[in-house]
């Protein structure tokens, strides 16, 4: 991984994590500046491999309208001598209108327009490179931050659908070996802001008819990119909050159409069933005993597959939600019949649906996807004890876009 921007690492070994991952009951820290600055990224469970974050003082990201509920904006304009219906007439352009350039906010005086907008709506991603794939329908964007961290987000249209595939951390510190962001490590926390931008990115292009397909508007949101989102829990949420509220709060998304994807924190899965949301919940158990999901998701060392699958029914009963199970097929590994049927006795009868994902194999790694025969058997059987399944599309894979890829590895321009 030398082609990686990232800087010194830290010291994984002494202090402890920075707040907002997950403590000694897996809930997230405050909701305080992401970045945590001066303090290395790991995971809490003791005995884990920890992959370090950065050590050095990042400065926060700027603050942004979409870090602040309708009241905050009006605040903040406020503070800046602006009468606080400006902060409306900023979100309408941000949330309603997609607008981008201040010039074009016309209904907002000439004078103080811009010093508005470099206040309350400042650069927080820029593009730093785009790669296409499906005929332009599957549109990868790698990131840079204010403070110099990278990320990714993927835009993926179907018929009928456009899903916005988002980062919630720079990096992640799960450290699962299958995947290409658990590698690197954690960078840090995204803001709300910076989470909800990906999307507005991604709205703006369609709106435009920059993507393949003509005009259009993104449907879909799956917190499926790079990090752990509820491992930034207040981050995540109020990200989910900006998306789903009405125009100008927010995007006016539909709740239901928003999955939220977890290696399974139980505290934040139970914190999240107590949120009134009616988001899709996914978790990543990959194994159905805990012997091989310690392995392949080391923070089940530390919340055990009944543990986690019990808070996953207590979302469901709270929700009403059917819960997704994502479960990675990785040849030889997790893929004999004989798991299938674990999984298929796990699963039956309760409010859940597989997705199987055939194995994106990360560079250099030994494992790759399961054979058709098997992945067709592992279907059948779980088709057999009567648990809805299906199997991911393999969309962006040449592109490094598909599940588990987003690396950030070309970041400088050199091949991966
Ligand atoms: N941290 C969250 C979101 C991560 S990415 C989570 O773990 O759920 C979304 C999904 O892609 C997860 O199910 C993750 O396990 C899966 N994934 C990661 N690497 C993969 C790979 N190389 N091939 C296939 N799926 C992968």
């Amino acid at each position: 991984m030398s082609a990686l921007p990232w800087p010194d690492r830290g010291d994984p070994t002494d202090r402890p994590g920075p707040p907002d991952q997950p403590g000694p009951n897996g809930l997230a820290g405050p909701a305080g500046q992401p970045g945590q600055a001066g303090q290395p990224a790991r995971v809490g469970p003791p005995g884990l491999t920890v992959r370090p974050g950065f050590s050095a003082r990042r400065p926060a990201p700027p603050r942004h309208l979409a870090d602040l509920d309708p009241a905050g904006r009006r605040a903040a304009a406020a503070e800046l001598g602006q009468p606080p219906f400006r902060a409306d007439q900023l979100s309408r352009h941000y949330f309603g209108r997609l607008t981008e350039d201040p010039a074009q906010m016309t209904d907002l005086p000439a004078a103080g327009r811009a010093e508005l907008a470099k206040a309350l709506l400042p650069t927080l991603l820029t593009a730093q490179r785009e790669q296409q794939a499906d005929q332009g329908t599957t549109v990868k964007t790698l990131w840079r931050a204010a403070d110099g961290a990278y990320l990714e987000s993927v835009l993926m249209r179907y018929p009928g659908r456009v899903t916005m595939c988002v980062s919630s951390q720079a990096g992640c510190g799960m450290a699962c070996p299958f995947c290409a962001t658990g590698q690197a490590g954690l960078t840090r926390n995204l803001s709300t802001a910076e989470i909800v931008e990906q999307v507005v990115a991604g709205a703006r292009a369609l709106a435009a008819g920059r993507v393949a397909g003509g005009p259009g508007r993104v449907s879909n949101v799956v917190f499926m990119g790079m990090g752990e989102p509820l491992a930034n829990y207040a981050r995540v949420i109020a990200a989910v909050r900006r998306l789903t509220d009405p125009v100008p709060a927010g995007l006016g998304m539909s709740q239901r159409q928003i999955t939220v994807s977890t290696v399974g924190l139980v505290p934040a899965i139970r914190k999240l069933a107590a949120e009134e949301l009616s988001v899709t919940l996914a978790v990543s158990l990959h194994a159905p005993d805990d012997e091989l999901r310690d392995e392949l998701v080391p923070v089940n060392q530390r919340w055990k597959v009944a543990e986690v699958l019990g808070a996953a029914w207590d979302y469901a009963a709270a929700t009403g939600r059917r819960v997704s199970i994502e479960y990675a097929l990785i040849r030889d590994i997790n893929d004999q019949a004989w798991r299938a049927e674990a999984l298929g006795a796990l699963l039956a009868g309760r409010l859940a649906h597989v997705n199987l994902i055939p194995l994106n194999p990360t560079p250099g790694s030994k494992w790759t996807a399961s054979r058709p025969a098997d992945q067709d058997t592992f279907v059948a059987r779980l088709a057999a004890a009567g648990v809805p399944v299906t199997v991911r599309d393999t969309r962006g894979r040449e592109i490094d876009g598909a599940c588990g890829q987003l690396a950030a590895a070309n970041a400088d321009g050199q091949p991966g």
